[in-house]
């Protein structure tokens, strides 16, 4: 804690004891490097600077806020808490474990995150961080990666919690773990702990944490499509639940094995969307990575033929304008090829009026 106190990063949520101010930043630091999520957290409470602010706002304003930032379930299930909260508890986070982590989106990690930095109460943290320099620290060999292994860091981070000062403990371990006893190379010279770290005594340190090797990560092929029809381009809305829920698209889907990509785009259009569009010109090719598989996907301007709109599996669609796109939440994967859709549309706006 000695360390922490002379070498911890003046980072924002470090600078407020607002309960909820410490619970956005804890969701969105969840998954996300904190380089990343300073900017996030400054705009996300500039726009919901309070539990009820949050709570009145429109789902969709609350998603083109956190777009970009990726594990939208984190951003819809904060919001839904804050409706309860705002409902049930008066707009207080509630202090009490029970009640916080019954909240969506709260679980292990966040109940006792928020609650011993903001009420400094007696719950440990663990997250990947801790497990490394606990399993350094202790030569511990339960892989982090199994079943088993949350329920052993968590004894040992409780055993090992300051209860008079939760607060500063739980943030001192998480610091060390970010800044000295990194992934790939922990920088002991720097550590206040080598005497009683049993990997560098060891001189085992590259060795811990142990992981289970898991299978590659797979990648999906996906063809996508602008439908253009005048001056509007089609989007789609996906369902609530899963994956980028909630977020709009350029309509698309999987490319079946053995199917040129063109025709998958215009297959999955019509089964989604009721349209029949001809895929006439590669636009762009993106690669992108979600956690647990990584896509390649081919998108295709595509030119409206036939039929009305009829969902199946998107919740909404909108015909816009290339102008209105920056309106809608998208993935980052839509992200990777919008400007190229900028330019082709301009380009082909110059010839026409040529
Ligand atoms: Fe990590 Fe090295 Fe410190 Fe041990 S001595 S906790 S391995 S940085």
């Amino acid at each position: 804690m000695a360390w922490y106190r002379g070498n911890q990063r003046p980072l924002p949520w470090r600078e407020t004891g607002n309960p909820y101010h410490i619970w956005v930043s804890e969701v969105m630091l969840q998954q996300t490097q904190v380089n990343t999520v300073i900017g996030y957290y400054r705009k996300f409470l500039d726009r919901f600077p309070t539990v009820e602010t949050l709570a009145a706002a429109d789902q969709q304003v609350v998603l083109k806020c956190w777009e970009g930032l990726g594990y939208y379930a984190r951003a819809r299930n904060l919001h839904r808490a804050a409706r309860i909260v705002a409902d049930q508890q008066g707009g207080r986070v509630p202090e009490d474990y029970a009640i916080f982590r019954q909240l969506p989106g709260v679980g292990d990690y966040i109940a006792a995150a928020v609650l011993s930095i903001a009420f400094n109460q007696p719950f440990a943290v663990v997250d990947g961080n801790v497990k490394r320099v606990l399993a350094r620290l202790m030569c511990i060999d339960t892989p982090v990666n199994t079943s088993g292994a949350k329920k052993v860091f968590q004894t040992l981070a409780t055993t090992m919690l300051d209860t008079h000062r939760p607060e500063t403990f739980n943030q001192a371990v998480m610091e060390l773990g970010a800044l000295v006893c990194k992934p790939n190379a922990p920088d002991c010279d720097a550590c206040p702990l080598p005497a009683d770290c049993q990997a560098f005594r060891s001189n085992t340190a590259d060795t811990y944490p142990l992981r289970k090797k898991t299978a590659p990560t797979p990648t999906r092929r996906i063809a996508v499509g602008v439908v253009c029809r005048d001056d509007k381009l089609l989007i789609t809305r996906r369902a609530d639940d899963g994956l980028l829920g909630g977020l709009w698209e350029f309509p698309g889907g999987k490319v079946k094995t053995g199917e040129k990509t063109a025709n998958a785009c215009a297959r999955e259009i019509r089964e989604e969307t009721g349209l029949v569009v001809e895929a006439y010109d590669l636009l762009a090719h993106v690669k992108h990575a979600y956690t647990h598989f990584k896509i390649n996907m081919d998108v295709f301007v595509c030119r409206y033929v036939s039929g009305s709109v009829a969902l199946n599996g998107p919740v909404g669609h909108r015909w816009i304008t290339v102008d209105e796109i920056e309106q809608y939440p998208f993935p980052k994967a839509n992200h990777k090829f919008i400007p190229i859709l900028k330019n082709h549309l301009k380009s082909v706006h110059a010839n026409t009026v040529k």
